[in-house]
């Protein structure tokens, strides 16, 4: 069966790897490699659940135990309607390097279903969730395989989840991450990938400028507006940036005379997306919304964009009018937001235009923050101690540091840039983080 999404990740790193000295100096990696483009095991399961006229409804269910040589498979679970094994296989792929990335001890999984939440009533996403769960807790643990959230996956769906997965096993242990509070979760968990993209940012524009600028007054647009859309929102607004776009898959809000999205704009959001509502409903700020399109042609002159929606968000055409409009960095929230041909085109631009280029961060760097917050919840569980959010919030700024660092002296060191050019960061993350796991492999 064709797996382009699977493809395009595994074709958007090997580019990389091959233009790199990796290879010359290491030749060993190259099985490695043909190794790791294997998962360890891919297991799909039926979701048989009844819904609220109490007729039998069927789902498929997948969880893609990608790569276990760092740690328990650790990766999130999408639920939506285009899920199937190739986006499973590519968003399982990602994470392995991602998660090598954040410095922390986990292997690579990712799961899901093809089961659309849109229109579903609460009682009947529990449903599902409890069915879901059945099947998958006889190949998850915690020290085998953590799942958490992805898209349509939050902290109530978590909650049904872990629900299930006691009554089954008679046992509490921290199987998931994304779980409340006062059940094992993690404080700074629902606002990690955003404020970490949001960190992880900040030290590109630092880089960048010398040390001279920062997020205040910067102007971001942002696609997306779910979890990591709305605290990747909150913290360029804290830090003093203006937001002036968000998104959902019917079009895009975006904000007018130059006013950005307040946090109380956000929170109103927030309730929406909870309520699995569209961003037509929202009401309350002075915006455009423009049907059917993405943000990125409409938002104007903008400092920075954040894609925070899905994969393939950012085309070609919409990489140029970035550029055009004067954008300077372009970091993903979502798991490749951004297409071949987009990707090109930013790195095309940093090769030629030195210091004024446009510098692109791919999600599998950028977005770890989300994942390495995971981390220190099953580190936090194992311990049976919560810790404060002064805490993980250091800790987290310090992982995204450490990645981004990581990211550019690998670069540096194994694509050795020309004099005034950013180092790419796409490259370096991926030798990062392909370096790591092969070595472990
Ligand atoms: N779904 C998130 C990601 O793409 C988080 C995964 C996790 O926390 O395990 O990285």
């Amino acid at each position: 069966m064709a797996e382009p999404e699977f493809e395009q990740a595994y074709k958007e790193l090997v580019s990389t790897l091959e233009a790199s000295t990796l290879f010359e100096k290491n030749p060993e990696y190259k099985k490695a490699l043909e190794v790791v483009s294997i998962p360890e095991r891919v297991i799909q399961f039926r979701v048989v659940w009844e819904d609220d006229s109490g007729k039998c409804q069927v789902n498929k269910g997948y969880r893609v135990q990608f790569n276990s040589a760092l740690g328990p498979y650790k990766g999130g679970l999408r639920l939506h309607p285009t899920v199937n094994l190739s986006i499973l296989k590519f968003l399982g792929f990602e994470q392995i390097f991602k998660n090598a990335l954040t410095g922390l001890n986990m292997g690579g999984g990712k799961g899901g279903a093809d089961f659309d939440p849109k229109g579903k009533s609460d009682n009947e996403i529990r449903k599902f969730c409890v069915a879901f769960m059945t099947e998958l807790s006889k190949h998850i643990g915690a020290d085998t395989d953590v799942p958490a959230g992805d898209i349509n996956v939050g902290g109530r769906e978590i909650g049904y989840m872990f629900g299930q997965y006691r009554r089954l096993r008679n046992q509490w242990e921290g199987v998931l991450t994304g779980k409340g509070l006062n059940w094992g979760g993690s404080l700074i968990r629902p606002e990690a990938t955003g404020y970490g993209l949001v960190y992880y940012v900040e030290h590109m524009i630092n880089y960048a400028s010398g040390g001279k600028e920062s997020f205040k007054g910067k102007k971001v647009a942002i696609s997306g507006s779910g979890n990591v859309a709305q605290y990747a929102a909150l913290k360029v607004i804290e830090l003093g940036g203006t937001v002036v776009s968000l998104s959902d898959s019917k079009g895009s809000l975006i904000a007018t005379e130059g006013k950005g999205f307040a946090p109380e704009d956000i929170s109103k959001i927030a309730s929406l997306k909870l309520k699995r509502q569209a961003l037509t409903a929202y009401e309350g700020h002075s915006f455009n919304y423009i049907e059917g399109a993405r943000p990125w042609k409409h938002v104007g002159n903008v400092d920075v964009a954040l894609p925070s929606a899905t994969q393939n968000e950012v085309s070609q055409d919409e990489a140029e009018a970035l550029i055009a409009a004067g954008c300077k960095f372009i970091a993903e929230g979502s798991n490749m937001g951004c297409t071949q041909e987009a990707i090109d085109a930013f790195e095309s631009h940093r090769k030629s235009s030195g210091g004024n280029a446009i510098w692109y961060a791919p999600g599998k760097a950028a977005n770890a923050g989300g994942v390495a917050v995971s981390g220190l919840e099953m580190a936090q569980n194992s311990q049976r101690l919560s810790w404060t959010t002064e805490e993980v919030d250091a800790k987290l700024a310090g992982i995204m540091k450490d990645c981004f660092e990581n990211c550019l002296q690998t670069a540096k060191e194994y694509i050795t840039p020309k004099e005034g050019e950013f180092p790419s960061l796409v490259a370096g993350a991926n030798v990062a983080g392909f370096k790591k796991v092969a070595a472990a492999m």
